[in-house]
This record gives C-alpha cells, sequence and structure tokens, in this order.
C-alpha cells in the first residue's frame, strides 16, 4: 500500500520583500518499504520536502497523507504525536550527546517509545553490539552515524527520514551506514527516504526522484536493487 501520497504541494518561503519558491507543484506516490532517493543540486527543494513528509513543517499549498492519515491541515498537536510515532530522523551530523555512551544515547529514544526495540539489539543491527558502551568521542564519525541510525530505528518508525545521513563521511564509510539503512528496511519492513548529492547512493534505492528547481523532474526505477521479500 502506499505509505506517503501527495499531490500539488507548494512551498513559498517570505522573507522580508522576497519569496523563495522551494516546491513549485510536486505530487508524490511512496509505497510502504521502498527505498527512495531524493537526488538533485543545492537548493532545489529536497530538504523542503523531507521536513514537510516528516511533520517539521507545513507547505504553502497542496495535500500530502501518511497512509489514511491527512498531514495538511492537522492540528500541531496531532502533526507531532504522527512525528513521534511514525518518524525517524537521521541528518548529516549525528546529534549525539557526548556525556552518554551509545546504548545510553539509543535508550534516551527506548525510554519513551511505545513499543520500543531492546537498545542494545538496535546497536547489534547495525553492528555495533561491541561498542555499546563507548562514548561518542572515542567512536569514528561512520560508527557515530550507525549509532545514530540504531537511535532512529529503535522506536521502530514505519519511516525513516535521511538528509544527507553520509555528507559527513568518506564513500567506504558511507556504504556502511547505507548498509544499516538497507538492513533496517529489510527486516523491520521501514520505508527509508533519502537525500543525498551522490549519484553512486542513488544505486542502491528502488526509485530516484530527480529534483530540479522545486520540482520532481524524473522518476528513475532502479531495476537492479534486490527486492525485499
Ligand atoms: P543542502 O541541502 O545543500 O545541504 P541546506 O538544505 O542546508 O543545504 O540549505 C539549502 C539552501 O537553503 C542554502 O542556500 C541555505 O542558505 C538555504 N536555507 C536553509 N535554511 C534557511 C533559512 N532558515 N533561511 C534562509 N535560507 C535558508
Ligand atoms: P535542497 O534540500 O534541495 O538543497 P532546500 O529545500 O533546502 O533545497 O531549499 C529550497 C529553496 O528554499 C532554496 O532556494 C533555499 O534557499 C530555500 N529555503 C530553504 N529553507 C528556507 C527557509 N527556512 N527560509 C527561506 N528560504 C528557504
Amino acid at each position: 500500500g502506499a505509505a506517503f501520497s501527495g499531490k500539488g504541494l507548494r512551498k513559498i518561503y517570505v522573507t522580508g520583500e522576497t519569496e523563495v519558491h522551494a516546491l513549485r507543484g510536486v505530487d508524490l506516490a511512496i509505497e510502504a518499504g521502498e527505498i527512495v532517493v531524493l537526488l538533485g543540486p543545492s537548493g532545489s527543494g529536497k530538504s523542503t520536502l523531507l521536513n514537510i513528509i516528516g511533520g517539521l513543517d507545513r507547505p504553502t499549498e497542496g495535500e500530502l497523507f501518511y497512509r489514511d492519515l491527512r498531514l495538511t491541515g492537522m492540528p500541531e498537536s496531532e502533526l507531532t504525536r504522527y512525528r513521534r510515532e511514525n518518524i525517524g530522523f537521521i541528518f548529516q551530523f549525528y546529534n549525539l550527546i557526548p556525556s552518554l555512551t551509545a546504548e545510553e544515547n539509543v535508550r534516551l529514544v527506548t525510554d519513551i517509545a511505545d513499543e520500543p526495540m531492546d537498545a542494545l539489539d538496535a546497536l547489534e543491527l547495525v553492528g555495533l553490539g561491541e561498542r555499546a558502551q563507548h562514548y561518542p568521542a572515542q567512536l569514528s564519525g561512520g560508527e557515530q552515524q550507525r549509532v545514530a541510525v540504531a537511535r532512529a530505528i529503535a522506536k521502530r518508525p514505519g519511516v525513516l527520514l535521511c538528509d544527507e545521513p553520509t555528507g559527513a563521511l568518506d564513500s567506504a564509510t558511507g556504504v556502511r551506514v547505507l548498509e544499516t539503512l538497507e538492513r533496517a528496511n529489510r527486516e523491520l519492513g521501514t520505508t527509508v527516504l533519502i537525500i543525498t548529492h551522490n549519484a553512486g547512493i542513488a544505486a542502491m534505492a528502488d526509485r530516484v526522484l530527480h529534483f530540479l528547481d522545486g520540482q520532481i523532474a524524473r522518476v528513475v526505477e532502479n531495476e537492479n536493487t534486490i527486492e525485499p521479500g
């Protein structure tokens, strides 16, 4: 079934006298369990769309559904609950708390989620079971990002939204982070959306949405990815 469906999404940022048309009429259909990459030049609207999908921002115009939930027009409190229950975020910078171990960073989420994974199981899923008692400063950049992935998946969100998750990493390290996202997709059925500038990363996606100037200019189905199940 559909995870997200959107129609006529527009976003206009108004700053003083100037208007920026960040999204210029985007229609969207994302299936549950897909890995979708958002590719395109800086400023083409990728982050704006991801933030709207994640309930961090609202479109100026258009409609967006997550399954049966109509996100557009939803009161702020319901949007916050939608976000807490369904969305895991991963950003370019890992935002781990330096005074807490890897396990404690993940437990910040599992302590408040409804039906969380065990924090250690989440760390094992990203290949860091052995590093659970390490502090962020004792981990490499790639390992820190994998802790951030563990933290994001530990509440079992239906959707992972990743904004340049490998932007601060070299390509070999980035590939390992991407493998953890694929594993979450395969083992937990998580729908994964990834913003990247890197065409190599796009090869692992089921579909690639090519952004240009606030629109999805092209959608490419990737035949080479292995379909789960
Ligand atoms: P990228 O997508 O290239 O990683 P960002 O998403 O951080 O970069 O920003 C893209 C563009 O949006 C940049 O040109 C940045 O200046 C602009 N931008 C981001 N946030 C704001 C803001 N709050 N006000 C004005 N411009 C912003
Ligand atoms: P991308 O993620 O593809 O780099 P963005 O969605 O960040 O693109 O930005 C799209 C356009 O919207 C850019 O022109 C950017 O400068 C502008 N923009 C993004 N966020 C803001 C903001 N908070 N205020 C004003 N302009 C913004």
